[in-house]
């Protein structure tokens, strides 16, 4: 479809960033597109959507950096809240913490204790499903809430790393599998 040709014809691969032997999705060139972007952002709001069309959440969760590019619009586009993800240390308020490994050391994510409702539905999106650990972590800072991660949308899932057994239960929506 319109997005998945977006996709194939505007990410960029680089090899050897940001380290060697990886091979890093550039998808700049995807967000300076504006009907690459406007496909994109409507195929991932179709995550947060019953298959009449309606809405089914109450927040779109987008995870630092490049998941708050893509989650803004895509939250407008369901006529749901924006909530951020952040790395540690960057939100002013009470936060909850949820700490996963990386190849190499930890990472930390955070959220907002006030920002998910206890009962609402999120809809978690990022540009990329790697590993998963982003992904799981961010789906465990939604329920430190009380809230209830629905569904995963992401551009690009990288398949040969299984991301998904790592996520779980929740259902992924990938526009691509690499
Ligand atoms: P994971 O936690 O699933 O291993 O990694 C996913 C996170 O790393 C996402 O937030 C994503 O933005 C970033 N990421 C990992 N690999 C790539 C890549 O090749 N391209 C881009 N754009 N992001 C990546």
């Amino acid at each position: 479809q319109v997005a998945r040709e977006a996709l194939d014809r505007l990410v960029v691969d680089v090899p050897d960033f940001p380290e060697p032997g990886v091979v890093f999705k550039d998808i700049t060139p995807l967000l300076a597109d504006h009907d690459g972007l406007t496909a994109v952002v409507q195929a991932l709001a179709d995550a947060g959507r019953d298959a009449d069309g309606a809405t089914v959440v109450d927040k779109v969760v987008g995870m630092e950096a490049r998941g708050f590019i893509l989650g803004a619009p895509v939250a407008l586009a369901l006529g749901a809240g924006f909530v951020p993800v952040r790395k540690a240390g960057k939100l002013p308020r009470e936060a909850h913490a949820v700490s996963y490994a990386l190849e190499y050391g930890e990472a930390t994510l955070e959220l907002h204790r006030d920002a998910i409702a206890p009962g609402e539905r999120v809809l978690l999106v990022d540009d990329v499903l790697a590993t998963g650990g982003t992904v799981k972590a961010a789906g465990e800072l939604v329920a430190a809430c009380g809230g209830t991660p629905v569904a995963v949308a992401v551009l690009m899932e990288l398949g040969f790393l299984d991301g998904r057994a790592v996520v779980g239960d929740l259902p992924v929506h990938s526009l691509a599998v690499i």
